[in-house]
C-alpha cells in the first residue's frame, strides 16, 4: 500500500514541488486522484477518470483508479481494479485539488 501525505508534495505555494523524475510523476498522479474523488459532483464525471500508472510487462495497465475518503480518518483511499495496487493520500484537504464544497467555502 502506498501511504502518502500531499504535502510533502507541495511548495509553500500549494503548487506541485517536484519539477521532473518520478516525484512529479507520482505528485501529478496523486493530485489527479483527488479532484477525481472530490469532485464526483461536478459536470462531467467521465473526464474524472484516472488510468492506473502501473506498466506491468511495460504494457500500461489498463485498470482505472476507484477511491473513497475515509469517514474516519479522511484519508483518500485508492485502488486499481485490475492490478490491485492501492495508496493512501492524506493532507489533502484545502489543497489547490480539494474540489469539495468546505473548500470553496475558504
Ligand atoms: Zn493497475
Amino acid at each position: 500500500m502506498l501511504i502518502t501525505n500531499l504535502e510533502h508534495f507541495l511548495a509553500t505555494d500549494g503548487s506541485i514541488a517536484p519539477k521532473e523524475g518520478p516525484a512529479l510523476r507520482l505528485a501529478d498522479y496523486l493530485t489527479k486522484i483527488v479532484v477525481a474523488e472530490t469532485a464526483l459532483c461536478q459536470t462531467q464525471p467521465e473526464t474524472m477518470v484516472v488510468r492506473c500508472r502501473r506498466r506491468p510487462n511495460r504494457k500500461p495497465c489498463a485498470g482505472e483508479i476507484d477511491s473513497y475518503i475515509d469517514p474516519v480518518t479522511n484519508q483518500i483511499i485508492w485502488w486499481c481494479s485490475v492490478c490491485e495496487e492501492q495508496g493512501s493520500i492524506s493532507h489533502w484537504q484545502g489543497s489547490l485539488w480539494d474540489c469539495t464544497d468546505n473548500a470553496q467555502s475558504h
